[in-house]
């Protein structure tokens, strides 16, 4: 099916907010926020980090000023779009003292503005974890069904990006109601294309001029020349077979003298979805409240069961969470478990690098395997 592709103006940027903003929806999207791009809410593209990009490598982000007026000349920050539709806490359940079920009050409508290839992966990894693996979870239902999705090919890759080694970005992949390019030659302008049936309704509601080949073929170029500079690579090539082969390699406990475990490559991993159930009640009795929080592999009481945790060391581990992301996700879900984003790199306090360590387990089984 061929969608409508349109030129923008920064102008035509205000009008799509706006349009989105009326139609109901709470508008997210990336903003300065605590020395970082963060996600909240937005009425105009002044509310972007205009003219902001960041320097990111292992265990390092910091914000610097562009020289020009870009609207999304940046990877992505700290945070990922499954605060939004997997909270990191949330009340799933609330009851009176008969145990009476309370009403919760709805979530919002969002349009997630600018949300990253890579991200759009994950969010496609998140929907058949929460919605298409055999139950359906009624916060991540509740949250993802109306929201509309406003995906933005990145331009200004990351120093721990690797989006093009795992096949997510930095072009648009699917899923999105509308993929946004951002060309910054002589003219500042934007690609937009249609993606679904709601992508294209809120289009032809803009009445924007269609795009011409040649703004089109700029906005291509304009991915073309971020796939060559991504700041990491992964060769995946075996990589699979690999991690579960190494499972007694002795490089996991020289990877846990550096881990702290501290569970922070989890909780900005835009797949990861492990989350613990906690029970409460008011001090007078009257509301039972059943919550659910984010939790961690990294945890030492993650693995509890009867008589103790089954993963006791930081070496068990970290070769969970990365085998888990690389390799058996696989198994599971019929996919990698990691889109390639960097984020885990970037914040882990110690810049421990998940290419790094995947490609030295590579290394280990290629040569075993050959002698
Ligand atoms: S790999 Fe880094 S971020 Fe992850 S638990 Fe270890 S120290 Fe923390
Ligand atoms: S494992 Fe790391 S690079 Fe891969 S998706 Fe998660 S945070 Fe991003």
């Amino acid at each position: 099916m061929v969608r409508p592709v349109v030129e923008l103006d920064r102008e035509g940027i205000d009008r799509l907010i706006a349009q989105l903003g009326d139609s109901g929806f709470t508008v997210i999207a990336p903003t300065l926020s605590d020395g970082t791009i963060s996600h909240g809410p937005i009425s105009s593209s002044q509310d972007l980090p205009v003219g902001w990009t960041e320097v990111q490598d292992a265990g390092t982000y910091r914000l610097t000023r562009r020289e020009d007026d870009a609207l999304f000349g940046y990877a992505v920050g700290p945070h990922s779009w499954k605060r939004f539709l997997h909270p990191p806490e949330v009340v799933v359940w609330q009851g009176d003292g008969g145990m009476t079920p309370l009403d919760l009050a709805p979530p919002p409508r969002y349009a997630f503005f600018g949300v990253r290839p890579c991200e759009m992966a994950a969010i496609s990894i998140q929907d058949k974890v929460f919605l298409d693996s055999g139950f359906s979870d009624d916060v991540y239902r509740s949250r993802r069904t109306d929201a509309f999705i406003v995906e933005v090919e990145c331009y200004e890759p990351g120093g721990t990006c690797f989006c093009a080694s795992m096949g997510t970005g930095p072009g648009a992949v699917e899923g999105a109601d509308l993929v946004v390019s951002e060309i910054l030659d002589d003219e500042h302008r934007f690609v937009v294309r249609a993606g679904s049936d709601a992508g294209e309704e809120v289009l032809a509601a803009l009445g924007a001029a269609e795009a011409e080949t040649d703004v089109i073929a700029a906005a291509e170029q304009v991915v073309a020349d971020a796939a060559a500079r991504m700041g990491r690579t992964l060769d995946t090539d075996g990589l699979r077979a690999a991690l579960t082969a190494q499972a007694q390699s002795e490089r996991w406990d020289e990877i846990a003298a550096r881990c702290l475990t501290c569970a922070n490559c989890t909780m900005a991993c835009p797949t990861c979805f492990c989350a613990g159930i906690d029970d409460s009640l008011s001090l007078d009795g009257a509301v039972a409240t059943r919550t659910r929080r984010w939790d961690s592999c990294f945890g030492l009481e993650f693995s509890y069961i009867h008589g103790g945790s089954l993963r006791t060391s930081a070496a068990s581990r970290y070769r969970q969470w990365i085998t888990h992301k690389l390799s058996t996700w696989w198994d599971q879900f019929g996919s990698s478990g990691c889109v390639g984003c960097g984020r885990c790199i970037t914040w882990c306090p110690v810049g421990i690098d998940i290419t790094a360590e995947a490609t030295a387990m590579l290394a280990e089984a290629r040569s075993e395997e050959a002698s």
